[in-house]
């Protein structure tokens, strides 16, 4: 189990354990969830089994080096940070490193303080991108917690709903056709129900959550061609 109020799950991949073990212990005091492994190959390993907000990443390791690491994470991910450590004399670590797609690095020897701030900050710029909302007049959804709310209340909304909804939110003030939904949403879903159907049903369930939680109403029919999301109607727009 992950503690809610723990800052991010960090792995260090640094065969120097002395190294490996303040960085560790520093990152434990701060509130981090944190993984060691001494080797590539291990790293690796951790990787491949949980997700990670940030790696620590040693550039000399012996055996399957950072670098080589690196390349195989960004090939997997893109969400987990990559902090490289490298020597004070290898600038072209460094560049091998930013350029395989690290956020970060730090020259060796480090101090602790300036590694956790740097660790702070790119988790600060990723949980940001994390605890996105959408907005549209006084209707919000958090797409962390999914949480879908229209001035004080809160819409209970089926997976479905949230993904049109979501959808909606995201091309906002412009007409949204059945066949972009179609496209986005159904994906080419079994139906047994012709999809036109499928769709006015979903929509007349959302547009009356929807308005029975504001005054304003949101959800627009424009006759023939879609949808709108806007808290004024299309020229052409039914309820
Ligand atoms: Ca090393």
């Amino acid at each position: 189990m992950i503690p809610s109020d723990c800052e991010g799950r960090v792995l260090i991949i640094e065969d120097e354990t002395r190294v490996a073990a303040v960085l560790c212990q520093c990152l434990v005091d701060a509130g981090y969830l944190v993984t060691v492994a001494s080797t590539g190959e291990q790293g690796l390993i951790e990787l491949d089994h949980q997700q990670f907000d940030l790696c620590v990443l040693d550039m000399m390791l012996p055996g399957v080096g950072g670098l080589a690491v690196l390349n195989i994470l960004r090939q997997n991910t893109a969400t987990t940070k990559v902090i490289v450590l490298s020597a004070r004399d290898s600038a072209e670590d460094r560049v091998l490193g930013l350029e395989s797609g690290a956020d970060d690095y730090v020259v060796k020897p480090f101090s602790i303080a300036e590694v956790l701030a740097r660790i702070r900050i790119l988790l600060r710029r990723h949980s940001f991108l994390k605890q996105e909302t959408l907005r549209l007049a006084d209707l919000q959804m958090d797409c962390t917690s999914r949480e879908v709310i229209r001035g004080k209340l809160r819409i209970d909304l089926t997976p479905l709903e949230y993904a049109i909804l979501e959808f909606l939110l995201r091309h906002q003030r412009s007409v949204v056709t059945r066949n972009m939904l179609i496209q986005n949403i159904w994906q080419g879903a079994q139906r047994m129900t012709p999809i036109d159907n499928v769709i006015d049903v979903h929509i007349a369930r959302l547009r009356r959550k929807l308005n029975g939680a504001g005054e304003i109403q949101l959800l627009h029919t424009i006759r023939g061609v879609g949808f709108l999301l806007s808290e004024r109607g299309g020229p052409s727009s039914s309820e």
